[in-house]
């Protein structure tokens, strides 16, 4: 007997759903502090970089974030530092902002 193959509509039918699911999750990523350039992380040290995105889950999978990179940018006259990391589940590449408050700010 030939095995059952799940008809080929409805699996496009998953893969849409999955891949709406993954739009909405990352649009909700976009929103949360830390994953835009608009809503970054405060922060006080450059040090703080490395523990809030090892603190971060992946907002695809839950998954933790490792650090790749950090790079200094400026956005809108701000001054920001991005961490460039990764999924060590699902293997997104992901970005977040940091603001680095100077203690003269305060
Ligand atoms: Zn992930």
């Amino acid at each position: 007997m030939a095995r059952k193959l799940r008809p080929r509509a409805g699996r496009r039918a998953d893969e849409r759903k999955a891949k709406k699911l993954r739009d909405d999750l990352e649009k909700l990523a976009l929103l949360k502090e830390g994953g835009s350039s608009g809503n970054p992380f405060v922060i006080s040290s450059p040090a703080q970089v490395d523990a809030r995105t090892e603190t971060t889950a992946c907002p695809l999978c839950e998954g933790r974030l490792r650090l790749d990179e950090h790079v200094a940018e400026i956005v809108d006259g701000e001054r920001l530092r991005v961490a460039r990391c990764h999924c060590v589940a699902c293997g997104t590449k992901r970005e977040l902002y940091f603001h680095l408050r100077s203690p003269l700010d305060s």
